[in-house]
């Protein structure tokens, strides 16, 4: 077992997954949560512990409380202590505003923001108050910062986490705790896999690097917050986005 202990939420795929795999080849110990795609969580711990990692995988809705506190439990009782929190899990949602349900708004709340709420208290109280450090990646969206047509849902949901993030970086200074977001451009996962050709050609018009941002691009900032090399930032969001908003 290593010193430190990373826990993923939504880790199964895309910019979770990739993540984990990242911290995992720095000697972490990782956590890897998932809700449903249990086939895709085993195969990312057996890859994991190929390459010598102490990993387990947790299934939890981060939307359920009772099953975040129980994972949050169980990952202290696995590895002592979490370190590294990374709020990764996510849902999005195309739609013309007055076709929104009010499910649909709040099945988005529940998950992006009530989810990072879950999680974040339950390893805030559960583990990084009592060793008194702890960093705390919450991953937004440039929609959270600038909005978007089709995706108020989202755009909320994103939003929101910043708020969070900013609020919680102030009253968890004092014990140590860094809490930042990660605002993300359009990366290439299966978010965005319904998005045609054209669409996405259009969206990188827009963008003035001119392409996608690539998952070792998102994961390089999320280690730069994770570790000392940023240990006087927090509450602050970093956006990966090749230029897209400034
Ligand atoms: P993805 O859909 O591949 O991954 C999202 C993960 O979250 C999945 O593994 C999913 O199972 C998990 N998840 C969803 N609901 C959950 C729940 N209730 N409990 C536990 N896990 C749950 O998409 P991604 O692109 O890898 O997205 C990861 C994060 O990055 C999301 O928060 C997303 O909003 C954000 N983001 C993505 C992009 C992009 O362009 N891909 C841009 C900005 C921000």
């Amino acid at each position: 077992m290593k010193n430190k202990t990373i826990l993923v939420t939504g880790a199964s795929r895309g910019i979770g997954r990739e993540i984990a795999k990242s911290f995992a080849s720095d000697n972490y110990n990782v956590c890897i949560n998932y809700n449903n795609s249990e086939k895709e969580a085993y195969s990312l711990k057996d890859e994991l512990c190929d390459m010598g990692c102490s990993c387990n995988i947790y299934k939890a809705n981060v939307a359920d409380r009772n099953q975040v506190d129980k994972m949050v439990d169980d990952i202290v009782a696995d590895f002592g202590k979490i370190d590294v929190l990374v709020n990764n899990a996510g849902i999005c949602e195309y739609k013309l505003f007055i076709d929104i349900s009010n499910e649909d708004f709040l099945n988005m709340i529940n998950t992006n923001v009530v989810g990072t709420f879950n999680v974040t208290q339950s390893v805030v109280k559960k583990s990084m108050l009592r060793s008194e450090s702890g960093s705390i990646i919450n991953v937004s969206s440039i929609w959270g910062l600038v909005g978007a047509a089709l995706e108020t849902n989202y755009s909320t949901s994103k939003a929101a986490i910043i708020g969070m993030t900013k609020a919680l970086a102030k009253e968890l200074g004092m014990s140590n705790i860094r809490v930042n977001a990660i605002a993300p451009g359009m990366i290439s996962t299966e978010m965005n896999s319904h998005l045609t050709k054209e669409e996405k050609d259009n969206f990188l018009d827009l963008v003035p690097m001119g392409r996608e941002g690539t998952l070792k691009e998102v994961v390089d900032v999320v280690k730069f917050l994770a570790e000392d090399t940023s240990s006087y930032i927090t509450g602050q969001i970093i956006s990966p986005n090749g230029g897209l908003v400034v």
